[in-house]
């Protein structure tokens, strides 16, 4: 079946936005200020996930529901957008039709693709039993499989010497160093009083790069001061160093170590999201490439965003997969929409440059901030960098729970929602049924 984009206005424009992220929100968002346009925008999901706080999921800080905002409930005072959750598997930029995952084809007038990235393994063997954390349910799997290790190795502490308390990150970028400070807090500040009978002091975080740098992106000085951070707080560092296989027990690193391990989390990079585009030029990491308007090549009203996109900036550069550039270029791609209605010509993308942040654990953060990258190290960046993700949140009530979360783990050391709720990242096979001995298997239960 093949539809026009079906909402409350039915003359005007039909635009369809494929992706509810930073980027097709933003678009969405500027659209439905105008109710001649009509807007339908796709998601797999029904809810936006805010990226840069998942490893607070994983780590127990926040709850899911803090991180993921109802794309219906953004929309409902806006009859002019409507909400299809759906896979978009297909993108025609010819005759502007995007297919579904059940066959269906809907047609408009403009397309915005915004489908975000997934993880890039780089092919490394063994991946699927690599934690990546891309996604709500990533995250809450990886939380399940952190505590359900703690619960196995309370249970049965020789485990700890097979590795049970050995925890691999890849990618010292911001995802992997964010992630490495929170755990080591979980594990330094709070598990020992929740586990009395484990020695959590054995535990053992790795983090792991192939570059020579922690937060890479940033300067030297906060490369410096992230190490020191990290290491401080027990985390060992092992850069010029790749992970070259992952087992289901096990990271094999570039230099023949063996570590033993049951949970290796995935931080090591992105590529573009799947998603069918036929005659759509493909650049680094299998993104659109698109003009300076954000279109694609001989496609005017066709237009890629955010991490999707190969967004260059005039100096040649292709920008990075930031919430910042995404949220700016689906916006921008509405308003040379809206352009493109009232008759009058496109305009090329100007990137409002507010700078890069990082948390690397309580009281410590880096900050490079606007287009000149003034510095801030520790709590000064630290502070910043809560006032902006708790802007960032967009609903009123997550964050309002997020500050609370914040506070009461910042001033009690302990943590929010510690729920082992994935039975499948939670039941780990420590290999001895063969020996006739009951392996651990946690019922799925809340611990706190
Ligand atoms: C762990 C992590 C931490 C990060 N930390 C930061 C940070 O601190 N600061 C920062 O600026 N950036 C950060 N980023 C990057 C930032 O989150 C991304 O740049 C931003 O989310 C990109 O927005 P987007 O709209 O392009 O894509 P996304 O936010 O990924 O959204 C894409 C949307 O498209 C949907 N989708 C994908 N394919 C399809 C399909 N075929 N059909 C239908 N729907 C589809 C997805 O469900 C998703 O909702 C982080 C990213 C990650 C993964």
């Amino acid at each position: 079946m093949s539809t026009d984009g079906d909402t409350a206005s039915p003359r005007g424009p039909a635009v369809l936005i494929v992706g509810a992220g930073f980027g097709g929100l933003g678009c969405a968002k500027e659209l439905a200020k105008h109710p001649d346009v009509r807007v339908t925008l796709f998601d797999k999901h029904n809810y936006h996930q805010f990226q840069p706080l998942l490893y607070q999921v994983a780590t127990s800080q926040l709850a899911a529901s803090d991180i993921a905002i109802d794309i219906r409930k953004e929309f409902r005072k806006s009859p002019n957008v409507n909400v299809k959750l759906a896979e978009v598997v297909a993108a025609d930029p010819v005759s502007k039709t995007v297919t579904l995952d059940d066959g269906q084809k809907v047609s408009g007038d403009f397309l915005v693709l915004a489908g975000g990235s997934q993880p890039n393994f780089f092919h490394t063997p063994g991946v699927e039993h690599a934690f990546p954390l891309y996604s709500l349910n990533d995250a809450e799997r990886l939380r399940s499989r952190i505590l359900a290790l703690f619960e196995d190795a309370d249970r049965h502490p020789e485990l700890v010497d097979r590795g049970a308390l050995n925890f691999v990150i890849v990618g010292a970028g911001p995802t992997g160093t964010e992630t490495a400070g929170a755990l080591a807090e979980l594990i330094r500040d709070v598990m020992p009083s929740e586990y009395h009978d484990l020695a959590v002091r054995r535990a053992r975080l790795l983090l792991v790069d192939l570059g020579h740098a922690v937060l890479g992106e940033f300067s030297p000085r906060a490369h410096e001061y992230a190490a020191r951070a990290l290491q401080r707080d027990g985390v060992e560092l092992l850069l010029g160093t790749a992970v070259k296989e992952i087992g289901p027990d096990r990271a094999v690193l570039s230099d023949g170590t063996t570590i033993p391990t049951h949970c290796v989390i995935w931080g090591g990079g992105v590529m573009a999201a799947q998603l069918t585009t036929p005659g759509v030029g493909r650049g680094r990491g299998g993104r659109i490439d698109v003009l300076p308007d954000l279109t694609v090549a001989d496609h005017p009203e066709v237009y890629a965003v955010g991490d999707l996109a190969n967004i260059r900036g005039p100096d040649g550069v292709a920008y990075p997969q930031l919430g910042s550039v995404a949220l700016q270029s689906g916006r921008w791609a509405a308003r040379n929409i809206l352009a493109d209605i009232d008759g009058k010509p496109h305009t090329a993308f100007h990137y409002h440059d507010k700078g890069i942040m990082a948390m690397i654990g309580r009281g410590h953060a880096v900050a490079e901030v606007g287009e000149h990258r003034h510095e801030l190290h520790g709590p000064i960046a630290f502070s910043a960098w809560l006032g902006v993700h708790v802007v960032l949140l967009s609903g009123v009530r997550q964050r309002v729970d997020a500050f609370v979360s914040w506070a009461w783990d910042y001033f009690t050391k302990t943590r929010g929602p510690q729920v082992l709720d994935r039975s499948d990242a939670a039941r780990i096979d420590w290999g001895d049924e063969e020996e006739g001995e009951e392996a651990p298997r946690p019922a799925p239960v809340a611990s706190a």
